[in-house]
């Protein structure tokens, strides 16, 4: 079976640099992935990778039966509004606009523009009450929340979060874990890259990233057994 993510020593250089060193990864459709490893392993940039916010600079990259090596740049855009949903640990919420009219303006890139639908995506997180609220006058909890109302809206098959929870109380990252342990059981594939050992410990698998390279990968879901399988 392909997995929805197929790497095949996925390389990055920065400069000199070589922040992703031949990875090879293979990511079961419905999986929940953790990435782990120090600061300047390579997490952000494997997850730039993955969702096309960058280019490796050598390797194959096959997501959801594209090859997204071989896309120019506006289909690389399509591409990602269609399949995958960001989540970062810097919300980037736009400062003068509402939680509405930020999860508005995803909806504004899927070329759609639905007030109730932007509406319910907050209510799903919980947020119902705060639509008009700008993100100044939201807690860091509450703008991550916005922030993942925004990635969810056009219901994407794949979901790459980057330490979602490293700016929360722990409050907060018990909602926000909630939310992606939810997406997991609806059948959305999760790469998540964290420190939380919380976290990680919902996952199916964890893998550990240290200078560029895979250095361990553990399963840890007894449920996670037929992504295994696929993985072989
Ligand atoms: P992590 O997310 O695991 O902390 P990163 O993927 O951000 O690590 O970084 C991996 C390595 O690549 C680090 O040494 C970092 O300094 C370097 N790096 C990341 N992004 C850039 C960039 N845009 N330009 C130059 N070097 C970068
Ligand atoms: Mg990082």
């Amino acid at each position: 079976m392909t997995g929805i993510i197929e790497a095949e020593e996925l390389t990055k250089y920065y400069g000199r640099l070589c922040a992703l060193d031949a990875v090879d990864l293979k990511v079961a459709r419905g999986e929940w992935l953790c990435v782990m490893g120090p600061s300047g392993s390579g997490k952000t940039t494997l997850l730039n990778l993955l969702s096309c916010l960058d280019r490796p600079s050598s390797g194959a990259l096959v997501i959801d039966g594209t090859d997204v090596t071989r896309l120019d740049a506006a289909a690389v855009t399509r591409f990602r509004r269609e399949t995958v949903g960001l989540i970062f640990q810097q919300f980037h919420l736009v400062p003068y606009l509402n939680a509405l009219e930020n999860v508005m303006l995803a909806q504004y890139f899927h070329s759609m523009a639905d007030e109730e639908e932007a509406r319910r995506a907050l209510e799903d997180v919980g947020l119902g009450d705060r639509a008009h609220h700008l993100p100044s006058q939201l807690s860091g909890g509450e703008q991550q929340r916005v922030c993942i109302a925004r990635a969810l809206i056009n219901e994407p098959r794949l979901i790459l979060a980057d330490e979602p929870t490293g700016n929360l109380d722990s409050a907060n990252e018990e909602i926000v874990m909630g939310i992606l342990r939810r997406l997991h059981a609806a059948g959305h594939t999760i790469v998540v890259v964290t420190h939380n050992t919380e976290v990680a410990e919902s996952a199916d698998r964890i893998i550990r990233l240290e200078h560029g390279r895979i250095v361990s990968s553990t399963w840890c879901q007894p449920s996670a057994v037929s992504y295994q399988l696929a993985d072989r």
